[in-house]
């Protein structure tokens, strides 16, 4: 495949543009950053680990009739996707209460929430990614319509069901996540961006062991093993 320029360098992957004008080309890097990129850092093998991640997770969500930007995966570090316009808002789902939820309400770490909780954060490093509702993103302009929230508010719950469904079968309790989503030429609404232990909780089921980005954030140690274990887990037969 013909790579042409890069189209946009993030924390954890680089896109490229591609001979053909819908499809773009995502190569996952080895860095690891938090709290807004204060906290820096890089795992030789952490890119694979989160290609092969997503690339299960979209196929599993494939199956499972949510339509997303995947179209395959290429080789270790890399994917093709479906170019799409980004929707600035990072969709967060959780079913237990941590991180900036129990700072943010002060609810006990590792709450079990009565439902699950659907929040928007606007996506922009230079404000922190605040935490946004409906007007805002009115106000905005990230859209006029509210439908389009709603949709996004029920494909994360769908996304949801079927990954908790998934992953309590291999002894993985999905805590919380992150998803985005973007238009293709035609409007339609995919999920984009990646699916893997940097934008997910992952607590052990019987231990409540951390097997995901908190074991960078909270110097845990053995990032890359836990990435290995997750990846062992959705893996296993
Ligand atoms: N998350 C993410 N990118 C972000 C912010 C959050 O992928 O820029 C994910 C994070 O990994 C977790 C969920 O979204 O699975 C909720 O994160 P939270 O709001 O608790 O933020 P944090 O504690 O990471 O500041």
């Amino acid at each position: 495949m013909d790579t042409q320029q890069m189209l946009y360098e993030g924390k954890g992957k680089k896109l490229f543009l591609t001979n053909n004008p819908q499809e773009v080309l995502v190569e996952f890097k080895d860095d690891l950053t938090a709290f807004n990129a204060e906290k820096k850092g890089s795992e030789q093998g952490k890119g694979a680990l989160n290609c092969e991640i997503s690339t299960a997770i979209f196929e599993l969500l494939i199956q499972n009739g949510i339509q997303t930007h995947f179209i395959k995966k290429l080789d270790s570090t890399h994917m093709l996707c479906k170019k799409v316009q980004i929707i600035p808002i990072e969709v967060v789902v959780r079913n237990v209460a941590t991180g900036s939820l129990t700072k943010r309400l002060g609810i006990e770490d590792g709450k079990i929430l009565p439902f699950a909780l659907v929040e928007f954060y606007y996506k922009d490093d230079a404000l922190g990614d605040p935490i946004i509702n409906d007007e805002h993103c009115k106000i905005l302009g990230i859209t006029q319509d509210t439908t389009e929230l709603d949709f996004l508010r029920t494909q994360a719950r769908k996304i949801n069901q079927i990954l908790s469904e998934f992953f309590i079968t291999r002894n993985l309790r999905l805590i919380d996540f992150k998803l985005e989503f973007g238009k293709d030429n035609e409007g339609n609404i995919l999920l984009a961006d990646e699916i893997s232990p940097d934008s997910c909780r992952f607590w052990d089921k019987d231990t409540n062991d951390k097997l995901d980005k908190d074991r960078f954030r909270q110097n845990l140690g053995s990032v890359k093993v836990a990435y290995e274990e997750v990846l062992k887990r959705i893996l296993q037969k």
